[in-house]
């Protein structure tokens, strides 16, 4: 068991049961893989010093001596060049300016991007403290609960549209807030489990387990992810056991088909997990996992607790249900949701659920009034007419101003060596062709793929 004070969950891999060394494995999960060639550890383009970037990454901050780098990401509370200028007698902070900068230096830039600038204009203030992240507006605005907890959070939800448009002062009139009010809803949608569209009906409150056979929030791993998109790295992740999906080429399956892995974490744990993260140089607390959804009531319970004001990142399948989708609206400053098939055969067939092209694009309408948001299509081989086409073109027509990272690394993992097809990597040309369609229809998929 976590207990209150003693995370170090920064560096480690909490999960005991995964017989594999917790540092490289939570460094693989990382996206070691994935930096760029031009990173500091990669030499003529292999992740030669792969093995020791946790020890670089743990000793070069303390040993820094020489005058700041670059400009200040706006990330640390400490930043490396008051340490450097004997201003702070605060050690300096795990990662900061100076490992952005030699490992993904692209992150270091991402807010000087015009595209990422556009379109994710509000999430890069809350990164640099210049607005509050929405979880704390939600944590101002009152509401009267008498004429139910689904009316008065829907008043909620429009007192903060139009406190964000500038159209009116929050003010301390009603009986509870409007994010303790998410938190009752998401507790009862628990007790009789709605959480998302397996409407499963069991009383997870007590212990009742659905399709996701999700007891209670689990941690598999919480760390500072150096292998995200540009603008959300570093990002303080954290990684969930347990999954409503069984995707057949899953490159989490240790996570995510086995909800018991991880440790058990209290609302209390999770919020200094958060705090922890943020004070270590996240820009961003991204919740994922498996899939966050069925602890859905156990982060919005997580969040008064905390200390630190950091934006929400919800990296997802968005197979949420309709009301934990509403939920989440007015929480999330940033979307990381999964856009997998377009086709539903796809989605039965690899990943074993039903409607999911209803379900997903619902809740994408549903989130993109709300938030920023970065849509990622994995493209599979053999997919490009079925699902990657029809996907970005839905993309085109119904959330244009998300940023969409069309991603190239699919891999045959887990079972994909069942289905022929898709056990083999996509083909330059796949992705040639992806590329340019996307570029067709006009999306905003450079900065972040
Ligand atoms: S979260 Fe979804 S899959 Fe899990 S019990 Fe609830 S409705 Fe079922």
């Amino acid at each position: 068991m976590i207990s209150s004070g003693r995370h170090n969950l920064d560096m480690y891999n909490t999960d005991r049961t995964i017989p594999r060394a917790p540092l490289v494995k939570s460094f693989a999960r990382a996206g070691l893989s994935n930096l760029y060639k031009g990173s500091a550890l990669y030499i003529r383009g292999r992740p030669a010093l792969r093995g020791l970037s946790p020890v670089v990454w743990a000793i070069a901050p303390q040993m820094w001596k020489g005058p700041p780098i670059g400009p200040d990401l706006g990330v640390l509370r400490t930043p490396l060049s008051a340490h450097c200028a004997g201003r702070s007698p605060a050690p300096p902070p795990p990662f900061g300016d100076l490992m952005t900068w030699m490992i993904r230096p692209d992150a270091f830039v991402a807010f000087e991007n015009e595209e990422i600038r556009n379109s994710l204009s509000r999430y890069i203030r809350v990164v640099r403290g210049e607005e509050a992240p929405l979880f704390r507006i939600a944590q101002r605005i009152r509401v009267d609960i008498s004429g139910g907890l689904w009316k008065a959070h829907e008043e909620g939800l429009n007192v903060m549209k139009e406190f964000l448009s500038g159209e009116c002062d929050l003010e301390d009139q009603g009986q509870i807030s409007l994010l303790d009010v998410k938190i009752r809803l998401a507790k009862e949608l628990a007790r009789n489990c709605r959480l998302c569209e397996w409407k499963c009906g069991v009383n997870r409150l007590e212990g009742e387990i659905g399709v996701c056979r999700v007891r209670g929030p689990r941690i598999s791993s919480a760390f500072i992810h150096m292998g995200e998109e540009p603008p959300i790295t570093p990002s303080g992740t954290i990684f969930f056991s347990g999954c409503n999906f069984k995707c057949v080429f899953c490159q989490n399956w240790d996570i995510s088909q086995y909800p018991e892995s991880g440790k058990p974490v209290s609302e209390r744990d999770l919020s200094i997990m958060m705090d922890r993260l943020r004070r270590s140089g996240a820009r961003n607390i991204n919740l994922v996992g498996g899939e966050p959804t069925p602890n859905l009531p156990s982060i919005l319970a997580a969040l008064p607790l905390t200390s630190e004001d950091f934006p929400i990142i919800w990296n997802s399948n968005m197979y949420m249900s309709e009301e934990a989708t509403k939920l989440l609206i007015g929480i999330v400053d940033l979307w990381l949701p999964d856009f997998k098939y377009w086709d539903d055969e796809c989605a039965r067939k690899y990943s074993k659920v039903v409607r999911y092209r209803e379900t997903v694009t619902r809740n994408l309408k549903i989130a993109y009034e709300l938030g920023d948001m970065i849509i990622r299509h994995l493209v599979l081989p053999n997919h490009l007419e079925c699902c990657t086409k029809p996907i970005l073109k839905w993309i085109s027509d119904n959330t244009p101003n998300a940023l969409v990272n069309i991603m190239a690394q699919y891999r045959p993992e887990y079972m994909a060596r069942n289905y022929p097809e898709i056990d083999k990597r996509v083909r330059r040309d796949e992705m040639v062709e992806a590329y340019r369609y996307a570029d067709d229809l006009g999306l905003k998929w450079r900065s972040v793929s």
